[in-house]
């Protein structure tokens, strides 16, 4: 399959991309990796009339320590990040995502701005984007604001970006000291998107009880969630299976699942409870909790 006949921009840098956008309007959008727009386009799912590649701009792949996390650019190609060792020391389970995330090959050419401005609510970076508190710089060619992750996805591959708008660097947020983390998924093939997801991260006190949780969850709404009920059981307790179990039913709260091809909502419902009873069995085992 060959895409429609569009024109051609290379930005230079965000800024050059801005302009280009604002120059071309309704017409453009964003080429980044390709990775999913490029079979979009293929399959006449999408037909931009210009497409602004940003895969060669200056300085493209870029990860910045802060005090508080890691600032990703959004143009950093997936597997750079993957392989970076301050992602791996400061935020293990985004390493432990991003492997999830297709195949290398493909790592190596799609960005992590372009998985989280697709929003596809099955993808893994935009459910770390929820867990991991991240904080998204995004610049129009008049304007540059910042939103939390929460405030981005509207619905399925639907975002607050409006038109002229490029997501340029994620800030990902370390999780407090004595935290441990967790990330399931199931997926019909290796390298496959996921079927459903659960990830979590808990903070324990000297005594074992959790002052903080978070709970992401993939695959199961139209955008990626979080489960705060099912966090807000777990604070001011001790490690429990039946704890787990009771705070892991609590997602059903948030999760509104739909039957495809490969399975039924049923299935992917009932398989994300016991994910998330993983991702925090491993989160608090991380955390400290000899069993
Ligand atoms: C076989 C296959 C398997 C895959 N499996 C998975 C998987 O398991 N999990 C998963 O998460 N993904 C998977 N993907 C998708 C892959 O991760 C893509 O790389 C990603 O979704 C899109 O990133 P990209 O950089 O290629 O974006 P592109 O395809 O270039 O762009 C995607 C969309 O985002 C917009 N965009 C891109 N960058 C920006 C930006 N900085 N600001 C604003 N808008 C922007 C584009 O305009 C376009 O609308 C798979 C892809 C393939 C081909």
């Amino acid at each position: 399959m060959k895409p429609p006949v569009f024109d051609y921009q290379r930005a230079d840098s965000i800024a050059h991309a801005c302009d280009l956008l604002a120059a071309f309007g309704d017409d453009a959008k964003i080429l980044a990796g390709g990775q999913t727009l490029i079979p979009m386009m293929n399959f006449r799912l999408a037909r931009p009339q210009v497409l602004v590649d940003i895969s060669n701009i200056t300085d493209r792949n870029q990860v910045t320590e802060e005090s508080d996390g890691i600032r990703v650019r959004a143009t950093s190609i997936q597997r750079f990040v993957e392989q970076c060792p301050a992602i791996q020391r400061r935020l293990p389970v985004l390493h432990k995502a991003i492997q999830h995330i297709a195949h290398f090959q493909i790592r190596n050419k799609g960005t992590i701005g372009g998985s989280i401005s697709n929003a596809d609510p099955a993808s893994e970076l935009p459910a770390m984007s929820l867990l991991l508190d991240a904080e998204f710089t995004i610049n129009s060619k008049t304007e540059e604001r910042v939103i939390p992750a929460e405030e981005f996805f509207i619905t399925y591959m639907t975002t607050s970006l409006a038109l002229d708008e490029i997501l340029s660097s994620i800030l990902f947020k370390e999780p407090p000291k004595n935290s441990g983390w967790g990330f399931h998924e199931v997926a019909r093939r290796s390298g496959d998107f996921a079927l459903a997801g659960s990830s979590a991260v808990v903070t324990l006190d000297e005594n074992g009880k959790c002052t903080r949780a978070r709970i992401a969850l993939l695959g199961v709404a139209a955008t990626p969630v979080r489960a705060t009920e099912a966090e807000e059981m777990l604070i001011g307790e001790k490690y429990s299976e039946e704890l787990l179990k009771t705070a892991a039913q609590r997602v059903q709260d948030v999760v509104d699942p739909e039957s495809d091809v490969h399975v039924t909502k049923e299935y992917r419902r009932s398989v994300v409870e016991v994910l998330t009873v993983r991702a925090l069995e491993d989160g608090f085992r991380r955390a400290g909790v000899a069993r």
